[in-house]
């Protein structure tokens, strides 16, 4: 699996923008890999650096110095749709009649082709095939007869999806979540103005105060002076759809996203994981890094109950926690590895047993999801070969079934290990002694909310979007492009 996108957006009181956002941006650095850039406006003028590579290869301190203005997006990008090119990389930017415009986008459009048809149809020429540029055309278009405000709300009637967005027009910077809030968004207070970032790490870089998350369906404008923000509720929904894997894998964990810090949410998925399918071993370990938080509050609950949920007698300690896999930082992650066999070599390069803790123990390694399978069969393996008793597998999410149509590049349904496998034939695939992932509704329990406000596609294979040949869990419809031109707003 490999994360999606991040977006920022500062407005400040006279101070330039760009080191700010530069800042933001690799906070954020963990969600997209690909290409880095900023586009800030001076009050005349819009600037704009977007380069391929990490944030700190994007930049030169000659592009930041450039990058004129005290307000400005960013975007740090992984590739969900359209090229692996410089012409998706983001912030998108546009110069049309009534100004400038610039669109960092965060998601996946479900209905990017019927809108694309549509304005290509009268007139539009795209210079990518990425949905983000959809989106900033219909924006741009519904701008020429509309204020802001009803501008944005007439594209979010006509576009279906998952987006976070920050969007520049001119000097004045907005953040917009999708009706569902299936992507994070937040907002914080600087010393001397507002930021709106996909994650809190971002602001708390910045030495900020987290505000609070921008609503699902919400717009917020922040003052071009700096001094606090408007917000305009544009759609309101019964229900959301969250992301929960967000909260398992694509978050820092020193994040806080809708109100849970990600650290706690993985945590409590652990201890929830103990009272579900605990199983006595020698020593619980984590697959680092992902694996850990989980591992940590399994083995917290571990301490304090049997598997059966009884307590432990005093004299009992529970399970050990130990940290038995040694990971090489220096070496990349495995998705950029092209073929099969490279990604099997890729988990030897990357984590190294430590003999003393692994051998003769049973061992119960803890990770956050398997999706292939291949990762987990060669820890599997490299415990037994480290002189292992026992391997047991537990996973801090359900079992995931199905791709993800909004942002996240999961594999496809062939390549999913348990799109057609029971949990027993994945845990002789992996070779464990015993295997147990999470139930969905202990994930909702863990979140504190309910099932319908969350995002399960990927685990169900029911989608909280209409999404051509997948199934839904709720009432949800695409919206029909030409009623909603000629709808009266
Ligand atoms: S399908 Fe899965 S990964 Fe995609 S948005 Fe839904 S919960 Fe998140």
């Amino acid at each position: 699996m490999t994360e999606k996108c991040g977006v920022v957006g500062i407005s400040l009181d006279g101070r330039p923008a760009s080191r700010p956002l530069y800042y933001g941006l690799y906070a954020l650095q963990h969600r997209g890999q690909e290409s880095a850039g900023i586009v800030t406006h001076d009050g005349f003028q819009q600037h704009s650096h977007v380069s391929m590579g990490l944030v700190g290869d994007a930049f030169t301190e000659g592009d930041l110095k450039d990058l004129n203005g005290s307000a400005g997006i960013g975007h740090v990008r992984y590739p969900t749709a359209g090229s692996v090119d410089s012409s998706c990389a983001q912030p998108f930017s546009v110069s049309f009649k009534s100004g400038s415009l610039g669109l960092s986008h965060n998601g996946n459009l479900v209905n990017a082709a019927e809108v694309r048809e549509e304005l290509a149809g009268i007139g539009h020429a795209f210079t990518s095939d990425g949905d983000t540029e959809v989106i900033a055309h219909d924006l741009a278009r519904n701008l020429l007869d509309a204020d802001l405000v009803r501008a944005v709300k007439r594209t979010m009637d006509r576009i279906h999806g998952s987006y976070a967005l920050t969007i520049s027009h001119d000097d004045t910077i907005m953040g917009v979540r999708d009706p569902q809030g299936n992507r994070p968004l937040c907002i914080g207070e600087l010393e001397d103005g507002y930021i709106l970032a996909s994650e809190s790490a971002a602001i708390d870089t910045l030495d900020g105060e987290l505000v609070r998350d921008v609503r699902p369906g919400e717009l917020v404008v922040l003052a071009e002076d700096g001094s606090g923000f408007d917000s305009y509720q544009l759609v309101d929904l019964d229900d959301t759809a969250h992301c929960f894997f967000e909260h398992v894998y694509f978050a820092r964990p020193d994040s806080v996203i809708d109100d849970s810090l990600v650290y706690e949410v993985r945590r409590n998925l652990g201890r929830k994981l103990w009272a579900e399918s605990g199983v006595e071993s020698d020593v619980v370990m984590p697959v680092p890094d992902s694996g850990r938080a989980f591992a940590s509050g399994y083995a917290d609950a571990a301490s304090e109950t049997t598997p059966g949920g009884a307590d432990r007698p005093e004299d009992d300690d529970g399970v050990e926690f130990a940290e038995g896999l040694m990971k090489n930082r220096y070496v990349g992650r495995t998705f950029i590895m092209p073929t099969q066999d490279e990604r099997e070599r890729a988990v030897r390069l990357k984590l190294n047993p430590i003999k003393s803790t692994v051998e003769g123990k049973s061992i119960t390694l803890i990770d956050d999801s398997i999706v292939r399978g291949t990762t987990s069969n060669q820890l599997v393996s490299l415990l037994r070969d480290s002189g292992a008793a026992e391997v047991h597998m537990r996973i801090g999410a359900p079992p995931i079934v199905a791709p993800c149509y909004m942002g996240i590049d999961m594999a496809t349904r062939e390549e999913l290990i348990a799109a057609d496998k029971t949990v027993e034939e994945i845990r002789e695939e992996i070779d464990a002694d015993s295997l147990a992932y999470l139930s969905t509704e202990a994930v909702a329990d863990v979140l504190a909310t309910d099932r319908t406000d969350l995002c399960m596609g990927c685990v169900t294979g029911e989608y909280p979007y209409d999404i051509a040949g997948e199934e839904t869990d709720r009432p949800v419809s695409r919206p029909t492009i030409e009623a909603a031109m000629s709808a009266d707003d």
